[in-house]
């Protein structure tokens, strides 16, 4: 399998987890971020982000539409968190580098996000071949199947050589109908659709099986 095929990573709760922690802390900047942008409370912006969330799936997109703010500069600011809670994956980091195959990471977050959080892993940003963020990505994020043919047009590539490791379902269904492999990465015992062709609890088993079965 690997010989002909390229590696797509999600980031966040895909090569770490430490439960809702990095959730939490970017929460808490969104709250930041709309108390110091709109000069308003805690309360009076948290009963804006509930406004918008009844009406975005990313609060994000309530930027050009409810506020003059960028989409840059809201997702620069709250994806600027405190890393330190991941841990070190030297493992992780030994089994990418064994893998000679092109490797990517495609991520919601920002460049300077992965950054924090390669370097927590202690992982060399040095193995994938392209980190492809939100800004890349022209802030569609990965439930538009637009983000990944932004992403396949940059780099070409075609989606049936890509393999998608992710923690999302919703984004692995839209990896799937675009073409991808895909690949959960999920602890849970949940129920996984057919649109999921393989389920690991950790990406450090899921390379395990992809390096062992050079068949697959
Ligand atoms: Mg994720």
């Amino acid at each position: 399998m690997l010989t002909d095929q390229v590696l797509v990573f999600d980031l966040d709760a895909t090569l770490y987890n430490v439960g809702s922690r990095i959730e939490d802390l970017v929460d808490a900047k969104v709250i930041k971020f709309f108390m110091r942008e709109l000069q308003v409370t805690e309360d009076q912006a948290k009963e804006i982000i509930r406004n918008i969330r009844q009406k975005y799936a990313y609060d994000v997109e309530a930027s050009g539409k409810e506020f003059t703010f960028s989409k840059k500069e809201f997702m620069d600011y709250i994806c600027d968190v405190d890393t330190s809670c991941i841990p070190q994956n030297k493992e992780l980091s030994a089994k990418l580098a064994r893998i000679p195959q092109r490797k990517f990471i495609m991520t919601d977050s920002t460049r300077e996000h992965v950054f924090d959080v390669l370097a927590a892993l202690g992982v060399s940003a040095d193995n994938f071949a392209g980190i492809f963020d939100c800004d890349d990505m022209q802030y569609t994020f990965k439930h538009n199947p637009e983000s990944f043919k932004i992403f396949l047009n940059k780099y070409h590539l075609k989606a049936g050589e890509c393999i998608m490791f992710e923690d999302s379902i919703g984004n692995l269904e839209i990896a799937k109908q675009v073409g991808f492999t895909t690949v959960l990465i999920n602890s849970c015992s949940t129920v996984v659709p057919a649109f999921c062709d393989y389920q690991f609890a950790t990406i450090n088993l899921a390379l395990d099986y992809f390096c062992d079965n050079p068949q697959k």
